[in-house]
């Protein structure tokens, strides 16, 4: 049987990495035809020589005039214009995207332009721009592949949307679900990226410590599956092995339980809607696993939830200030800049200041999202 030829975007991040190892596994199901990194250069290298891509696109073109040196059955291609290129050859089966915030957005629609199937774990995109991203890959006949655990376990419960009363979205609760509101306050970097259960990119890890992240995961969910805000619930499950449910109008609730390993939901996406055994498929046993425990998540304590509620549900472009607000006050505590909770604070205050753009296309996505990102850097400059 021919090989699925698959594209990573973001091959040298968390995600990415994970989906070369779930593709070495599976080296008789798939060959790589594209990889691409951003500052990590060395293993961008290490993943070259070992996978062997046709094409690679890198951050600038002293990277790309570096590494011509040392591989010449490869093409080199770098920064926007490099990304666009490796995510419209149609001989792409499925592009895995995997890089980190709003970078992903313009490779993602030129995927669905070119027809190519796409397995998401950038939920930027959706955040900012999922009306438009699910539209055009319903009308180019796209399948959109949720890698991101939650939405993978909707995904894989679901069997028709239309008899679904609720979603269920579980949470860890980070690493400071049982810290004071004081304690979160004063929160170093250290305590933020110690996280309990995932081992995850940066940006993400803190969003899991504020709850932005399930914020996100919420707007995420609602353009994924065309499911109202108010029909979205999120519970905290600290032990993170029911990674999502859904509830149907008869009452039954679905979930998908396994052990917390995103190499799970990117096997899922990779081989749908195949199953086979794979990197991590030992059996899960509930004896050892005890039990389950629930509670709601505490919105005083992490407010940046409600925040992504209230933006979700205002829908237009608030989603995309709370998103570029998010991103650069997390960037800013990750220098050390902020304190944690002034992540929170960015966001409403952007968010209260925002003038809401019903359905803004494509261009101003890109422009309110320049403009809010100049806007918060100038109020976060108060407080470095
Ligand atoms: P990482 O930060 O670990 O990786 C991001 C990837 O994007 C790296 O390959 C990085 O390159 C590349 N990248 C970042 N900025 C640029 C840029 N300007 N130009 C080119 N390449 C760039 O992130 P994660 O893997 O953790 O997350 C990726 C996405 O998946 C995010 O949207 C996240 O929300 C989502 N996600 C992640 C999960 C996880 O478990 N990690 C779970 C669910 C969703 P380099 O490292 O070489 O600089
Ligand atoms: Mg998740």
């Amino acid at each position: 049987m021919k090989k699925k030829q698959i594209s990573i975007i973001g091959s040298t991040g968390s995600i990415g990495t994970q989906a070369l190892e779930v593709i070495e596994k599976l080296h008789d199901k798939f060959e790589i035809l594209a990889l691409t990194g951003g500052d990590n250069v060395k293993l961008l290298r290490e993943q070259i020589q070992k996978f062997n891509p046709k094409t690679v696109c890198v951050k600038s073109n002293d990277i790309k005039l570096e590494l011509e040196k040392e591989f010449d059955n490869v093409k080199f291609l770098f920064s926007d214009d490099g990304l666009e290129e490796i995510c419209s050859n149609t001989q792409n089966d499925l592009l895995v995207m995997a890089v980190s915030g709003k970078i992903g957005l313009k490779p993602t629609l030129t995927a669905i332009e070119n027809k190519i199937d796409i397995a998401l774990a950038n939920k930027e995109t959706l955040v900012m721009a999922g009306d438009i991203v699910m539209k055009r890959a319903k009308a180019n006949g796209v399948s959109i592949l949720p890698i991101d655990s939650e939405h993978c376990a909707i995904h894989q419960c679901i069997k028709n949307i239309s008899d679904v009363r609720k979603l269920i979205i579980t949470a860890s609760g980070g690493p400071f679900k049982d810290k004071s509101l004081d304690e979160i306050k004063k929160a170093t970097v250290e305590q933020t990226l110690a996280h309990p259960k995932w081992n995850m990119g940066k940006k993400i890890t803190v969003d899991s410590a504020t709850l932005m992240n399930k914020g996100l995961e919420v707007i995420e969910a609602h353009h994924l599956f065309g499911t109202s805000y108010d029909d979205i619930e999120v519970v905290v499950h600290p032990q993170s092995i029911i990674h999502s449910a859904i509830e149907y109008v008869d009452g039954s609730v679905i979930a998908q339980i396994g052990l917390p390993s995103m190499h799970i939901p990117i096997q899922y996406a990779l081989t749908y809607p195949e199953r086979i055994e794979g990197i991590k498929s030992e059996s899960f046993s509930f004896l050892d696993a005890k039990r389950f425990d629930f509670e709601a998540p505490d919105l005083e304590k992490f407010p940046c939830l409600r925040l992504a509620y209230e933006a979700g549900r205002a829908g237009g472009s608030a989603p995309i200030c709370l998103n570029a607000a998010n991103e650069e006050a997390v960037f800013t505590f990750l220098k050390g800049q902020i304190k944690l909770y002034k992540i929170f604070e960015t966001v409403d205050k952007m968010l209260s200041n925002h003038d809401l753009i019903k359905s803004p296309a494509i261009e101003e996505i890109i422009a309110i999202d320049d403009e809010i990102r100049i806007k918060t850097r100038e109020f976060l400059r108060k407080f470095c």
